[in-house]
């Protein structure tokens, strides 16, 4: 096992790395920003090291500062987190070039995964089902538009480098697609640095389900189940949950199968995710299409430790140091079941807009361990403290809720009675809008798909939102 690990990240998943770390006996090393100077995942470790200037290019993403930082405190390996350098291949490459060990899956397989379109060409080659769609190297505009027209519409355009929901634009007919195209490589070629794109069917209310992977140097691959991330706004995950509601033993089992193999199609070690969309059908059956791999720890991973009992960045360590998975795929079983709210800083009413300010008052929920030896009933993830303040350079998310409870109406009360002890004055959250939220009934009789804020509007934003809230008491 390592002696001493950098995290190359801040807020919470920076603090959740540190307290794996501390619990394995492992030293950790803090980098941060100017703006970070007193953050607290600068506290949580044991030695820090100031990395350059507030905006994220400045700092987060400068990694030959952070490769020095890791050499200069003799770090034997470096956790990514998640965004920032997590999905960098000329990162990963140079940490092993520098003999450190990058905690994550090899250059190669980034590099596989990291486009859109080069990976679903894998996939096809692994047998794993595709939204029907077009993924090929020529970007002819004349030929892309003949392409969206055979598929039929509505369609996708997606920035092949995409993500975090960026770049993409859903086309209703012929007429729209060479503005849509042009606009879509436009954000792609300043948000990704490359205009390339794809195109797929729109699936109409389609359920994001994913699952969990993980790999170990030995040439297993096993899968953690799944996670349902429908509840999203702007193509972002809002609320995610395991296991996914209505699925089935069998369909499980395809699915996971299906993860497997995309896992072993590109040689994966370490922890990933396999992103499907689903089309729920009529008979209660559903049709799944590979979407993308993330090759990283998700932000969601907590609902997964909560159901199967398992730390995963415990698991990311023992693998990165060369041990091998520690559980079988027949020793893995899911118990209950969890949610996680994101809590964001933004004011959902304003089109989710990013806010900033100080956290004059921030009182949380009291995190609760019962029913089991692992997995919290209440489970706070955060990178925030009373008096801290939130800055525009980051993620506007600054705490993770996460329950669990015996089943969903379980965990579905602990949510909101931990969402009515959330307290936060002095700048605006969507604490308030989640509880709406859970409370839809979209949400709370588990009618999950991408739609699903969109359809529960009414009770959701302004006005009747206020009021519907308030009815329900
Ligand atoms: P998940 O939430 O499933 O882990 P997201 O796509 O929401 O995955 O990304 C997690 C974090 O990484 C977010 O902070 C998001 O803004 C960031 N992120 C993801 N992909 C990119 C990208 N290509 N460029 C910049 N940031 C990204
Ligand atoms: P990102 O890298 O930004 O996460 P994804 O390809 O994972 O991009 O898609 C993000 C979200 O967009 C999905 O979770 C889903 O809600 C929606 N989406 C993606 N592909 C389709 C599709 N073909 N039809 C309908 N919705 C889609
Ligand atoms: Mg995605």
């Amino acid at each position: 096992m390592f002696k001493k690990i950098l995290i190359a990240n801040r807020g919470e998943i920076a603090c959740r790395v540190a307290a794996t770390a501390r619990r394995m006996g492992v030293r950790t090393v803090a980098v941060y920003s100017d703006a970070d100077a007193h953050s607290k995942h600068v506290v949580a470790c044991d030695e820090k090291v100031h990395i350059g200037g507030s905006a994220p290019r400045d700092s987060y993403l400068q990694w030959k500062r952070i490769l020095d930082a890791a050499i200069q405190t003799r770090a034997d390996a470096i956790h990514p987190g998640y965004g920032f350098l997590s999905e960098n291949e000329e990162f990963a490459q140079a940490c092993g070039d520098v003999g450190l060990v990058f905690i994550g899956p090899s250059p190669a397989a980034i590099r596989a995964m990291g486009l859109k379109a080069e990976s679903k060409r894998l996939m096809q080659e692994a047998g794993v089902p595709l939204v029907p769609g077009y993924h090929g190297a020529d970007q002819t505009p004349s030929l892309l538009q003949r392409e969206a027209d055979r598929i039929g519409y509505p369609v996708l355009i997606k920035a092949s480098a995409g993500g975090g929901g960026k770049g993409m634009r859903a086309v209703q007919s012929p007429e729209d697609f060479p503005s849509a195209l042009a606009s879509c490589q436009r954000e792609a070629t300043s948000s990704f640095g490359n205009a390339a794109v794809l195109i797929e069917k729109y699936v109409q209310r389609p359920r994001h389900i994913e699952f969990q992977v993980f790999g170990d140097m030995q040439g297993h691959v096993v899968h953690l189940f799944e996670r349902d991330c429908s509840v999203q706004r702007r193509h972002q995950k809002v609320l995610e949950e395991a296991p996914a509601p209505a699925m089935t033993e069998s369909m499980r089992q395809e699915m996971g199968a299906a993860a497997v193999a995309a896992a072993k199609a590109v040689g994966y070690v370490g922890a990933g995710t396999v992103e499907f969309i689903v089309e729920q059908r009529d008979d209660a059956t559903m049709d799944f299409f590979f979407m993308e791999m993330n090759t990283r720890l998700q932000v969601e991973h907590p609902v997964t430790e909560a159901i199967t009992g398992l730390d995963l960045v415990e698991w990311q360590l023992r693998i990165a140091s060369g041990e091998p998975l520690p559980l079988l795929q027949n020793q893995l079983h899911i118990e209950g079941h969890a949610i996680e709210a994101r809590i964001c800083a933004e004011t959902p009413d304003n089109q989710f807009l990013p806010s900033t300010g100080t956290l004059h008052v921030y009182r949380k929920p009291r995190a609760t361990s019962f029913e089991r030896a692992v997995g919290d009933a209440v489970r706070i993830d955060d990178g925030v403290r009373e008096g801290d303040t939130v800055t525009p350079y980051y993620d506007s998310m600054i705490a993770k809720l996460i329950v669990h409870g015996t089943t969903r109406d379980q965990a579905l009360a602990r949510l909101d009675a931990a969402l009515v002890a959330t307290h936060i004055v002095g700048l605006p959250t969507n604490v308030q809008f989640l509880r709406r939220v859970i409370r839809s009934d979209s949400f709370s009789h588990a009618h999950l798909d991408t739609a699903l804020i969109e359809r529960e509007r009414p009770v959701l934003f302004g006005r009747g939102a206020t009021l519907a809230l308030r009815n329900n008491r």
